[in-house]
């Protein structure tokens, strides 16, 4: 029997799961992502928002990048600046320049001001019913939301990637997942601002 509590085996299933969209089918789940939080920003106030640059495989949420500029609502990315740190977020938008960072993910190359961003996204390769996020093992966003104050943390996942294991102590809940079906956990819009 599968030991749904072994971190490592669940990411391969679900990095498996996710190669196996065609491109087709992966851009549909991206345009409904998109499309979810899209609605979901229109009922939570988000003036800066922490977004990501997809790792091959992660959902590309980059074709809204650009509207919700246009909306008026800011984009920083998040910036590993030293390995086992916390995230720092950096503004950008569509053009600045990008290049790995210190954990070897792309990042805007600019350093200026570090921003706190009242909500961030976190890209899951998983996610649970308790808002667990299953990442690559790095703890960067467990770390990042292990401050004081934290943003509200966004998680980004493919509906079909919901798992089950048993939280670390290090492991710190997401607010919301949005995934192509829908939120999770149902969205209500009434926890304003
Ligand atoms: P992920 O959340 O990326 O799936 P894990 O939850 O397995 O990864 O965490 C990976 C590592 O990060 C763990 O070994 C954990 O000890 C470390 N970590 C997570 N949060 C913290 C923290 N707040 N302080 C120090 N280390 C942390
Ligand atoms: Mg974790």
């Amino acid at each position: 029997m599968k030991n749904l509590d072994d971190k490592p085996a669940l990411r391969s299933q679900m990095i498996a799961a996710r190669r196996a969209m065609t491109p087709a089918v992966k851009a549909q789940a991206d345009a409904r992502i998109s499309d979810q939080l899209s609605r979901w920003l229109e009922r939570h106030q988000v003036r800066m928002l922490g977004a990501y640059l997809p790792m091959p495989g992660e959902p590309d949420l980059s074709p809204l990048y650009p509207q919700l500029l246009a909306r008026g609502i800011g984009l920083a990315m998040p910036v590993v600046l030293e390995k086992h740190h916390p995230l720092v977020f950096v503004r950008w938008q569509p053009g600045d320049a990008i290049a790995r960072d210190a954990s070897g993910t792309p990042a805007p190359t600019a350093r200026g001001e570090y921003l706190q961003p009242d909500a961030v996204l976190a890209p899951c390769i998983g996610f649970t019913n308790d808002r667990l996020r299953l990442g690559f093992g790095g703890g960067y966003f467990d770390r990042t939301l292990a401050q004081s104050p934290r943003p509200r943390a966004v998680g980004i996942a493919y509906a079909f990637s919901r798992v089950a294991f048993a939280a670390e102590v290090h492991d710190i809940p997401l607010d919301v997942i949005i995934t192509d079906e829908g939120c999770w956990p149902p969205d209500t819009g009434d926890d304003q601002p």
